[in-house]
């Protein structure tokens, strides 16, 4: 039987960082993966040019169960280590917003550096994993029907996002077999969806896109909202859904950068016979402003309104209550919420308490950046952590 240091599963981001770190003094690694090729959701990532990190990347920018845990693997691999292994590589970039790094080329370039950084290890794809057993000593894995031994093995198989690029929940299930707690998963980064009522005046928005504050379960994002033939979208929306649950509500602040009420009187001033559709559209893209209009019932001049009108006309534009009724689910969601309780893991080696020489890297893990490089960030740190500790042993 073939005889490994490490098997890695899992040839994404975190599994082939990993790998570098693992097989950095010698040790023999194996990374296996069922999909044709390395590292896919890299490579389509951030549009092609992989948002690969964010300048601002700390622990407040995840969500996890224990707030904590990320601490320790965020602050020993950094942006600014990634940053400087890109400059190794020849890699160059450039800041879009928010702190979001993205190549200036192809994100291919950033698979082929994993790769290369990688190069020690074995990589075996098109590799189906059987069955994995553990006999006290050593991890037996099944791999496309041949077995291989191992003292470490890494899970690093990502979430349930996008089935159809090979994602799979095989992560969770060799946590359930050997007694590793999770934290239900949902997905996150992912567009909302409506009910019928507001569908009527979402629908003709679809293609409309505005810069708007979306708020859920108390935290509260400015960026761009998107209306879909579904719902909504857009980087405000995605990421306010990760701290969305069904059943709440989100609020929707139209105009985050300015006083509607402020707007709404001075226009008033300026020139009280608009009626209420044409003034909305001082504000707002023409298309939403007819379609406020009609579901606010806003009929008559601006001069017809008084003050406590526009009043309570600005605090909707400020604070528009909507129900989703669910969202476009793991097909679409760019990643997933919940994983492996961190309780069960070692900030440190990300090493099971309970079952030593068993690791959880990554996306596996419940720890979700927001949209912005904070995700694969955490691939990058938690690899990291869990591969220098093998080295190391
Ligand atoms: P993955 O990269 O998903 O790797 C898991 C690997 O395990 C895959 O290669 C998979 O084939 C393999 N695997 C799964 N099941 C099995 C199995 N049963 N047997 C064998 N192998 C298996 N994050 C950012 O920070 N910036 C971005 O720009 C960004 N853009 C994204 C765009 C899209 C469309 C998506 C879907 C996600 C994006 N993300 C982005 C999120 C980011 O891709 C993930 O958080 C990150 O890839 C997680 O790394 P990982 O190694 O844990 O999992």
């Amino acid at each position: 039987m073939e005889q490994f240091d490490t098997i890695i599963i899992g040839a994404g981001a975190a599994g082939l960082f990993c790998a570098k770190f693992a097989a950095a003094k010698g040790a023999r690694v194996l990374v296996v993966d069922h999909a044709k090729r390395p590292a896919e959701k890299v490579r389509i990532s951030g549009g092609g040019r992989c948002n690969f990190t964010n300048l601002d990347a700390g622990p407040d920018n995840y969500l996890s169960q224990n707030p904590h845990f990320a601490k320790s693997a965020l602050a020993r691999y950094t942006q600014w280590d990634f940053i400087e292994l890109l400059a190794q590589h020849g890699i160059t970039w450039h800041e879009k917003t928010l702190g979001q790094l993205f190549c200036d080329g192809k994100s291919a370039a950033i698979v082929e550096m994993l790769l290369h950084e990688a190069r020690a290890a074995d990589l075996r794809l098109s590799t189906t994993v059987d069955e994995v057993t553990h006999d006290g000593t050593e991890f037996r894995v099944s791999l496309s029907r041949r077995e291989v031994a191992t003292r470490h093995l890494v899970i690093a198989s990502g979430g349930k996002s996008i089935p159809k690029m090979g994602a799979t929940g095989l992560g969770y299930q060799i946590a359930a077999q050997f007694g590793v707690p999770l934290v239900e998963t949902r997905p996150g980064l992912v567009p909302l969806t409506f009910g019928p009522q507001d569908l009527d005046w979402i629908v003709p928005l679809a293609g409309t896109a505005l810069d708007a504050r979306v708020g859920a379960g108390g935290t509260s994002f400015d960026e761009a909202l998107l209306f879909t033939h579904r719902g909504l979208s857009g980087p405000a929306v995605l990421q306010a859904s990760n701290y969305w649950r069904e059943g709440e509500e989100i609020h929707v602040d139209l105009l985050p950068a300015r006083s509607a009420f402020d707007a709404l009187k001075a226009a008033r001033s300026e020139n009280g016979r608009r009626q209420m559709h044409t003034a909305l559209s001082l504000l707002f893209p023409t298309k939403l402003a007819a379609a406020l209009a009609q579901k606010w019932n806003l009929t008559g001049n601006l001069a017809d309104q008084s003050d406590a009108k526009l009043h309570a006309l600005a605090d909707l534009i400020h604070s528009l209550p909507l129900k989703p009724t669910g969202s476009e689910g793991y097909r679409t969601a760019e990643v997933t919420l919940g994983g492996v309780n961190t309780d069960a893991l070692s900030s440190k080696t990300m090493e099971t308490n309970s079952v030593p020489g068993l690791y959880f890297i990554g996306e596996v893990v419940d720890v979700t950046g927001w949209l912005g490089g904070y995700n694969f960030q955490w691939a990058w740190a938690s690899a990291a952590a869990c591969g220098r500790a093998i080295a190391d042993r």
